[in-house]
């Protein structure tokens, strides 16, 4: 079985990484000249819609799949009537743009904060008054890891944030004020059977996500979440891993945004469970049957930011994940995972590699 990938960061290479132990080859798309998938496969160095590598990936691979959601949906178009493309564009089109992501959330039930188009400024103010303040301001496309957002905070700030943001397609959300943020990821394959991990719980820094922990010990949570992500991945026929980010408040659950693709809030599924998400999305897009995920323990998983440093290298517990990839301020260059018995352990664990890697 021949993989194509659009995109060769560092999901691909997880991606090429479970694709050689189940005895698969991939093949990647992207425009750098050593991107971390190299590590694991060819790379076909071309832009993401470059019509000849993508006719080449139509023509060798079994299956065409993509690791990041800005993939321009006309170039999946082109090929998708010669290879099956998963996760369905149809998908990506909804993720693309956080207004009809949010449209798509309301008509399958699935409850999210108070949300306003904003095409203006005087949009803006309406919004302020419809859905109060404070409010997030955010570009509906190509936004991620908390860039191109603003916090309106007062009637003040309405100015600021229009000056910043202003002059491209813009939403308003309502500020939650929640108690911390979960994913639910899983998975779905063509004959339509789907399988979910446990709720995990991810706590950004400065928009980026710092740690994630799984399992979630909330089962109520834990069930709704699961419900909310069938209804995605059966409204959109889907086919792949898919992971939805949610907000808790109390027991309330709102949904924030879905990522059609394999998702950085469940690397610590490579060692924490069987199969891991990159497994799951290969035998989705196969068409190979699903496996429930068993669990190996209480994972933790923390994020290397901006730099790996050289005690990430010397740790007796936990592994690590380096990409390969050069060292820039902001840039997420690889992740730690553990897996301990119990949450008391995986807590001890979480606070000595954060303390002895920051
Ligand atoms: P996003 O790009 O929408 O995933 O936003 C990045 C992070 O900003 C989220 O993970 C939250 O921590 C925070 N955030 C986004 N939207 C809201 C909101 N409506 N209320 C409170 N925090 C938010």
């Amino acid at each position: 079985m021949r993989i194509g990938i659009i995109g060769a960061g560092q999901l691909g290479q997880m991606l090429g990484y479970a694709a050689r132990d189940l005895g698969m080859q991939c093949v990647f798309v992207d425009p750098s000249p050593s991107p971390p998938a190299a590590a694991c496969g060819e790379v076909i160095q071309a832009a993401f819609d470059d019509a000849t590598a993508l006719s080449t990936l139509a023509e060798t691979c079994d299956v065409v799949t993509y690791e990041f959601e800005n993939v321009p949906i006309a170039a999946l178009d082109e090929i998708s009537d010669r290879v099956p493309v998963y996760p369905p564009p149809a998908a990506l089109l909804h993720a693309q743009d956080r207004l009809t992501e949010k449209q798509l959330f309301t008509s399958l039930d699935i409850p999210l904060a108070a949300f306003h188009r904003v095409d203006s400024k005087a949009d803006l103010e309406t919004a302020a008054a419809t859905i109060g303040l404070p409010l997030v301001l955010k570009t509906r496309r190509l936004g991620y890891d908390g860039k191109g957002q603003f916090v309106v905070k007062t009637a003040a700030d309405i100015s600021v944030a229009w000056q910043e943001l202003g002059g491209t397609e813009l939403i308003a959300e309502q500020w939650v004020d929640f108690d911390y943020e979960v994913s639910a990821i899983g998975a779905r394959n063509p004959s339509g059977d789907i399988i979910s991990y446990p709720l995990t719980q991810n706590q950004h820094v400065d928009g980026i996500l710092h740690t994630s922990r799984a399992p979630v010990a909330n089962e109520p949570l834990t069930l709704r979440a699961e419900q909310y992500l069938r209804r995605l991945l059966e409204a959109l026929d889907y086919v792949g891993v898919l992971a939805l980010e949610l907000f808790v408040t109390g027991d309330r659950l709102m949904a924030n945004e879905f990522a059609p693709r394999v998702h950085n809030s469940g690397h610590w599924t490579i060692e924490g469970a069987q199969p891991s998400q990159f497994t799951a999305h290969l035998l989705a897009i196969s068409d190979a049957s699903l496996i429930a995920p068993l669990l190996r323990g209480h994972a933790g998983m923390l994020n290397l930011i901006g730099k790996i440093p050289d005690t990430a290298r010397m740790l007796q517990t936990g592994t690590l994940h380096d990409y390969g990839k050069e060292a820039r301020p902001g840039r997420k260059l690889g992740h730690i995972t553990i897996i301990a018995d119990s949450t008391a352990e995986r807590e001890r664990l979480v606070s000595e590699i954060e303390q002895s890697v920051t």
